[in-house]
């Protein structure tokens, strides 16, 4: 099966790199950082506490869709299509919070795993971006890459997105929340965010986008 995994921190150019090697390769593109997304925003809106026994329950009353159309990936929740409301500050910081507790990880590794398989059959390939695609998703993934950046550099890029969508945002703050995200992914006790054994790390920091999908290819090829 053609799975390539991609992980890194917040910043270091994972999606835009994933999507476009999906493009190049003509392979399907999974972002599972929008599924955590998901599962934050429901727990935002109902306003329940953290804990395993109502997060458990949760995701077992949550129908969560993953779908794609024309290329790009929609989420919907309970039927609701969320798929820009998750990209927000706010967001950001939900779906870290969940994402240290054990049933929402469970629940989202599992329908990763499945969707992840299914469009690699069905495209050919499959391109998968998170903090642990490599690592627990699919540790037997054909290719494994970790962007990482400098993290002076992955907040002003983080920033511009932001600014570019028409958000009010200081770069400072920018960099402390991405800091403290980083943190919480890398030092949580289940699934960390961390390097493969077997990935190839690629450091962005001073490479554009297409210096870096050619990096990749030059892997694959
Ligand atoms: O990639 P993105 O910024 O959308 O991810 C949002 C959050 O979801 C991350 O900060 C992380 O806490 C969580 N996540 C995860 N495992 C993944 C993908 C995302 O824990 N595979």
């Amino acid at each position: 099966m053609n799975i390539i995994t991609i992980d890194g921190p917040v910043g270091a150019g994972k999606s835009t790199v994933a999507r476009t090697l999906a493009k190049i390769l003509g392979y399907a593109y999974l972002d599972t950082g929008a599924m955590y997304r998901a599962i934050g925003w429901k727990v935002y809106v109902t306003g329940i506490e953290c804990n395993d026994e109502n997060l458990e329950r949760l995701c077992a009353n949550t129908r969560l869709e993953v779908n794609l159309t024309n290329d790009i990936q929609r989420i919907i929740v309970d039927g609701k299509d969320i798929t820009s409301e998750i990209r927000t500050p706010d967001m950001s910081r939900m779906s870290s919070v969940v994402s240290a507790y054990e049933p929402v990880r469970r629940y989202l590794a599992a329908l990763q795993r499945e969707t992840g398989l299914i469009w690699a059959k069905q495209h050919g390939g499959v391109v998968v971006e998170g903090r642990d695609m490599g690592t627990v998703v699919f540790p037997d993934a054909m290719y494994k890459f970790y962007l990482d950046a400098d993290i002076t550099e992955r907040g002003k890029r983080r920033w511009k997105e932001l600014i570019d969508k028409g958000m009010e945002v200081d770069l400072t703050e920018t960099i402390k929340k991405i800091e403290e995200r980083d943190a919480n992914d890398m030092g949580r006790s289940i699934d960390p965010l961390k390097k493969a054994d077997d990935a190839i790390v690629v450091n962005t920091t001073k490479l554009g986008l297409e210096e870096v999908v050619e990096k990749i290819l030059e892997k694959i090829r």
